[in-house]
């Protein structure tokens, strides 16, 4: 099969069915080992001169079905999946750093990978910087000697500020710096950072490429050279490998995420516009509005401007929590890109770990609260907020005693 266009990849890459005696499902290898012929031929395998399964830690059939359909949709030479989206941060930086190196990051990252680096810092003195990265200048101006990786994310999670991967990657080409895209808040159906210049793509593909909050998986991609040897260091001796039947669900999974993708953001987009005009919200941060500082970026390297929307609420954590408090059909969870409204208060959840002064640095208020637009009828998303902002006021003006 030649190049199809993205939306028939998600469904075809990967599997041929006549391979598997016409099932029109890929079938679920749950194994954790495979059997040899004969001696010798365990022995061959083990030295690599014969392909095949060996035991599932090194690789599984239904797992390869879905490193194969991820390297296609990202536009890469080879993926791997992880068991979870922290096990394949973690498998790609370990692998490109050794103590002494320096890692330049977006001015914000997911909350477990700010974690991740301090521990790296700590127990193996690799050191990171954050940096903006708003122009040629400024990531010039941030890597040092050292620097071994540029690590991005863009939508940065949970500021919606976002970094010109085009940009930067080339920067990074001129000074033979990896640059590595968690592109999560975008799904490889929005954004693709390899066709960009960019070195590697992670996701926690428990969020949109999943789309049902029922997996924790992680996966990666990059150049064959590269991954083939993370594939037989980092994440074989690591461990970090999913398991056949979460891979079984993703590639279940990926088959609707173009679809599922254009309901999230034109229900974010509609949603975006409501929250705009509301007397109760302070700021609304959607990369999909011509206000947002990094419209332009948006429109260049993304198809559409996604599904998550960060908002301020009038007050601070008070507020923000009885807001919150009050909904009904859109849940309180951290994660994202499910099927269900979620919203979360990133200063006390997904970004508790990062300290105060970090926090505000990168931009996280104490008001301010991430939305996952779900695939509900946004006219029902947009009453249940509604209700919300109304509930809240009323017990306001009963406290202030004016009723
Ligand atoms: C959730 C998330 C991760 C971590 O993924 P897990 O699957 O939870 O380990 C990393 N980066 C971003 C942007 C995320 O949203």
């Amino acid at each position: 099969m030649g190049e199809k266009r993205f939306e028939t990849e998600v469904i075809h890459s990967g599997y041929k069915s006549d391979e598997f005696r016409g099932s029109l499902a890929p079938p679920l290898f749950q194994t954790s080992t495979f059997t040899f012929d004969s001696a010798e031929q365990g022995e061959r395998r083990f030295a690599g001169e014969e392909e095949g399964f060996i035991y599932s830690r090194l690789g599984n059939p239904t797992v390869a079905m879905l490193e194969e359909r991820m390297a296609t949709i990202e536009k890469g030479e080879k993926a791997l999946a992880f068991a979870s989206g922290m096990a394949a941060v973690s498998a790609i930086l370990v692998a490109l750093t050794r103590t002494g190196d320096h890692i330049l990051c977006s001015q914000g990252v997911y909350g477990c990978t700010f974690g991740l680096l301090q521990l790296m810092k700590e127990k193996y003195e690799i050191n990171h910087d954050f940096s903006m990265m708003s122009t040629r200048e400024e990531v010039l101006a941030a890597i040092t000697p050292e620097t071994r990786v540029i690590y991005i994310e863009t939508p940065i999670n949970p500021t919606m500020r976002l970094v010109d991967l085009e940009m930067v990657a080339d920067v990074a080409r001129e000074k033979g710096i990896p640059v590595v895209v968690d592109n999560t808040f975008s799904s490889p159906y929005l954004q693709n950072p390899l066709e960009l210049g960019c070195d590697f793509v992670i996701h926690s593909a428990t969020k949109y490429i999943c789309g049902h909050g029922d997996v924790i998986a992680g996966l990666a991609v990059g150049p064959k050279e590269i991954m083939s040897k993370i594939a037989m260091t980092t994440q074989k001796d690591i461990g970090g490998v999913i398991s056949p039947f979460d891979a079984w669900l993703l590639l279940r999974g990926l088959k609707t995420l173009p679809v599922r993708m254009d309901r999230h953001c034109d229900n974010a987009e509609k949603l975006a516009e409501y929250l705009s005009g509301h007397p109760a919200v302070e700021e609304v941060i959607f990369p999909g509005d011509p206000k947002h500082p990094d419209y332009a970026i948006a429109k260049k390297q993304m198809r559409k401007p996604g599904g998550l929307i960060s908002f301020k609420i009038k007050g601070g954590q008070k507020e923000a929590q009885a807001f919150i408090n009050k909904l009904k059909l859109i849940k309180i969870a951290v994660s994202l890109g499910d099927a269900e409204t979620l919203i979360q208060h990133p200063a006390t959840m997904t970004h508790a770990v990062v300290p105060k002064e970090a926090r505000e640095k990168m931009g996280i208020k104490d008001n301010m609260l991430r939305l996952s637009v779900g695939l509900e009828a946004w006219q029902d998303i947009r009453d249940d907020l509604e209700a919300a902002f109304e509930a809240v006021r009323k017990e306001s003006t009963m406290e202030s005693g004016s009723i």
